[in-house]
C-alpha cells in the first residue's frame, strides 16, 4: 500500500495543485488518459468544494490523502468548514447553494460519474470528507 497526503490552503488556486499531484500520484498505475482525467476532475471538484462551500473564501486547511491499494486508489479531500446540512439532497444533480449563478450543481454528480464510488460524510460546523475510490486499468 502507498500513502500520500498533503495539506492545502483554501484558496481557489490551490486546486490546480492537488489536481496535479493526484495525477503523478496515480500515474504509478497506468492509467489511461480517460482514467487520469476523471481522477483530476474529481479532486478539482472536491477541492473547489472546500475552497467555495467549506471555507467560503475564508482562511482555511483542506486535507488531501490518496492511498494505493493494488489496482484501486482511494482519495480523500478533508475541509473543517461550515458542513453541509443534507448530504443527500446537496448530491442530487443541479442542486447548488450559490446564489450568484455561477455554479451549475454538478460537481458531486461528476465525481459520481468519474469515480466508482462516492461517500460523502459532513456534520453541520464541523466539515466535510468526500472519499472517492476508482479502479485503475481495468
Ligand atoms: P458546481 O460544482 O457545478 O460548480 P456546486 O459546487 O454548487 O456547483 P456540487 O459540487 O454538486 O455543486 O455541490 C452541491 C452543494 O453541496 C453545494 O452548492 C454546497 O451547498 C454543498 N457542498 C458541497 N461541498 C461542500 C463542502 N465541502 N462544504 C460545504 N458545503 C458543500
Ligand atoms: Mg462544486
Amino acid at each position: 500500500m502507498e500513502r500520500f497526503r498533503m495539506e492545502l490552503e483554501s484558496r481557489s488556486k490551490n486546486e490546480e495543485f492537488a489536481r496535479v499531484v493526484a495525477a503523478v500520484f496515480i500515474s504509478r498505475l497506468d492509467p489511461t488518459l480517460e482514467e487520469l482525467e476523471d481522477v483530476k476532475t474529481s479532486v478539482s471538484e472536491a477541492v473547489t468544494n472546500a475552497v467555495i462551500h467549506g471555507y467560503q473564501g475564508e482562511a482555511g486547511t483542506i486535507q488531501v490523502e490518496m492511498e494505493i491499494e493494488g489496482s484501486q486508489v482511494l482519495i480523500q479531500v478533508r475541509d473543517t468548514g461550515v458542513g453541509i446540512r443534507d448530504v443527500k439532497r446537496a448530491m442530487e444533480p443541479m442542486y447548488t447553494t450559490d446564489k450568484t449563478g455561477e455554479r451549475s450543481g454538478m460537481g458531486f454528480s461528476f465525481m459520481e460519474a468519474f469515480m466508482d464510488d462516492v461517500q460523502v460524510l459532513s456534520e453541520l460546523g464541523k466539515g466535510t470528507t468526500v472519499i472517492m475510490k476508482k479502479t485503475i486499468g481495468r
